[in-house]
């Protein structure tokens, strides 16, 4: 893959899968119809919801883990796909964002994304790259005040670090409990993660539309059982990986976020479990500075498999 420079037209780049060139991609960047096919039954949590929404409009604005550089470069600076990686955040269908590290309000400006129309935020945990004070109250304060506050989604003893603020309005979230935004059915399931002194319980997001399902699992490291099992009744279309490390062994950061020999296993498995449809997108966020090589050189090594890195301004569509 050549290193495109960026310019303010073609910043958004939509994930085509012509232009990724991998065998395992080859059905087309829109998936096939859902079905729940072999008899498997959908979990009481999203049936009871009814999800209507049919889109899945996925945008990534950031895709680092903790140590890239704490500041984004300014919009007028121009940047080649993953040069840069902002703390690990992904927007929904343009007004659902999942985490709120200290770039992404920088990440928004550069991708054309206006802070004042996100109605929600899911928090997957408050590690300092996921929740940021600042960055969410610009974001609050944006919204016009008629609109009435921004929803914060998150464990209850996480959403004790969400500022306190007439423009935010703190919603618990408790594991396997679905709720609903506008149409979308969403879980928070149980992370393989922990944040050091705090009593919360770390969770991923399963997001569920009436045909398509994604499974957002940063951070975190192999799967939990509890979170298997949910996912056993699941099919998915998509799911994001936390890919933190690299190919080398040895890392003690694989007992809390994966390595790519993890999510190569968990791949083969929720394949053969058919979990994962045959042709679901699998996407790598979350990845280190220092354990991945150059953007350009992760793509040629790892496209030919089917796994995706994400790149900050990463669009993917499922309908
Ligand atoms: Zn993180
Ligand atoms: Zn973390």
């Amino acid at each position: 893959m050549t290193q495109n420079t960026e310019n303010k037209t073609d910043r958004r780049h939509f994930l085509k899968v012509s232009s990724i060139g991998t065998a395992s991609l080859a059905a087309g960047g829109l998936l096939g119809p859902t079905t729940y096919a072999g008899g498997k039954p959908q979990a009481a949590t999203s049936a009871a919801l009814h999800p209507t929404e049919t889109k899945l409009e996925l945008l990534f604005l950031g895709t680092g883990a903790a140590n890239w550089p704490k500041t984004y470069p300014p919009v007028n600076q121009k940047l080649t796909r993953g040069q840069v990686r902002g703390t690990s955040s992904m927007l929904i269908n343009g007004h659902i964002l999942i985490d709120c590290g200290y770039t992404v309000v920088d990440v928004m400006k550069r991708y054309d994304v206006n802070p004042a129309g996100i109605t929600d935020i899911l928090l997957t945990h408050t590690h300092a790259d996921h929740l940021h004070e600042a960055s969410i109250l610009k974001i609050a304060n944006s919204r016009d005040a008629d609109l009435g506050p921004l929803k914060f989604w998150g464990d209850p003893e996480a959403l004790k670090k969400v500022p306190d603020s007439d423009r935010i309005e703190k919603c618990p979230v408790e594991v396997e409990q679905g709720f609903n935004i506008d149409g979308l059915a969403i879980t928070g399931l149980e992370a393989n993660h922990q944040v050091a002194g705090s009593k919360e319980t770390c969770m991923i997001y399963l997001l569920e539309g009436a045909t398509r399902s994604v499974l957002y699992a940063t951070d975190g490291a192999w799967l939990l059982t509890s979170t298997w099992n949910t996912l056993r009744k699941k099919q998915l279309d998509a799911i994001i990986w936390d890919a933190t490390c690299g190919e080398g062994a040895g890392d003690p950061r694989i007992f809390s976020h994966n390595d790519l020999s993890m999510i190569r296993h968990m791949n083969a498995s929720l394949l053969k479990g058919k979990i994962l449809k045959p042709d679901a997108k699998i996407i790598l966020t979350h990845i280190a500075r220092k354990l991945h090589p150059a953007h350009a050189v992760l793509e040629k090594r790892l496209l030919p498999e089917g796994l995706i890195p994400a790149y900050d301004g990463m669009s993917v569509v499922l309908k």
